[in-house]
């Protein structure tokens, strides 16, 4: 049960997902928590940081809509040492592949929701990604749901909702979450990545609202991958030829899986953007905003019409993949389309 890395944070201090922290804010403005809460969304959405920071908040000592983040209780959820505060995540056990949470984690956590808390004025546990509980586990874990003690808030989050059991789901408060917007993102990239300018912008655009997903290496192979996408868009000429042969040739050979599929996305993407750029002219919703000059530069060379074909035809490569069509012919079934 370990802690993964993170930035521990007061809800104050949390971008985006404004509704879901003022639900959070609100509960502890009137001091009258749920016994048990989903928060649900998609990856690297802020999920676990708004799950430690409304801990904090529950445990701080100062009370109120937010913790202080100074008093000792504070100090020791900040340092992952509170006693009342219990993290559980899905772990790889011996001899198996998969991650998950199985039944001796729930049975760890039945034992220690049933002592009074140590200090604190309650007990909190955090459960990250509960869909991956295993079903004896789950079962078992429905009856610390059933019946909480008193003095317990129980905080889930997931990326899939649908895995989860029904008696498990009507249990809990939900709280969703959603990818941060462009300007939100836009200023995690400054305020908490400390990036600049273009770098900022690039990050923005390329975390499709995700910023636990980025990295500094993981924004570089996004620009990539959408660089690779970019060339299928370039002048048509000889050298344009070369170029997409050698393109479709390097991810056919990629170790990489799954690549030719990001290609993909990101291409859509581009003609989506170019698609917005043709219809309405400068456009607020570009998901490639940090790319605008380029996309401007672009767009007069196809025709809307095109690029609409384009779309279809992507689309159907997007099933034909789940066949498995080679990731070669798919890049030059995309060059073609382009280049008629
Ligand atoms: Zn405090």
């Amino acid at each position: 049960m370990t802690k993964s890395s993170f930035e521990m944070l007061k809800l104050s201090e949390i971008i985006g997902n404004g509704v879901a922290i003022r639900i959070l804010r609100s509960a502890l403005t009137q001091n009258k928590p749920a016994c048990a809460y989903l928060f649900s969304g998609p990856p690297g959405v802020g999920k676990k940081t708004a799950a430690y920071a409304f801990a904090m908040a529950l445990l701080c000592e100062k009370g109120g809509d937010d913790a202080c983040g100074v008093c000792g209780q504070c100090r020791k959820v900040t340092t992952g040492s509170h006693p009342d505060l219990t993290y559980v995540e899905p772990i790889v056990k011996d001899k198996k592949v998969k991650e998950e949470i199985d039944i001796e984690s729930v049975r760890e956590i039945i034992r220690k929701l049933s002592f009074r808390p140590y200090e604190g004025k309650r007990k909190i546990l955090i459960v990250d990604q509960v869909e991956k509980m295993n079903l004896v586990a789950s079962n078992a874990f429905l009856k610390t749901l059933e019946e909480p003690p008193g003095d317990t808030v129980i905080i889930l989050t997931t990326e899939n909702m649908s895995r989860l059991l029904l008696t498990i789901l009507s249990r809990l408060q939900k709280v969703r979450f959603m990818p941060l917007k462009f300007e939100e993102i836009l200023r995690f990239a400054t305020e908490k990545a400390g990036l600049r300018g273009e770098q900022a912008e690039a990050y923005a655009a390329l975390s499709k609202g995700a910023p636990g997903m980025m990295s500094e290496d993981s924004i570089e192979k996004e620009k990539e991958i959408r660089n690779f996408a970019l060339t299928l868009f370039g002048e048509r000429d000889a050298k344009w030829d070369a170029d997409i042969m050698k393109m479709a040739d390097k991810i056919d050979r990629s170790k990489e899986r799954g690549l030719v599929d990001k290609v993909l996305e990101s291409f859509v993407e581009l003609l989506a953007d170019l698609v917005r750029v043709k219809t309405k002219g400068k456009c607020d919703s570009l998901v490639n905003k940090d790319i605008v000059d380029k996309l401007f530069s672009i767009s007069p060379r196809f025709s809307r019409r095109k690029l609409l074909r384009a779309w279809d035809v992507s689309s159907e490569l997007v099933r034909a993949r789940r066949w498995n069509i080679n990731p070669f012919l798919t890049i030059n079934l995309l060059a073609l389309e382009l280049k008629r």
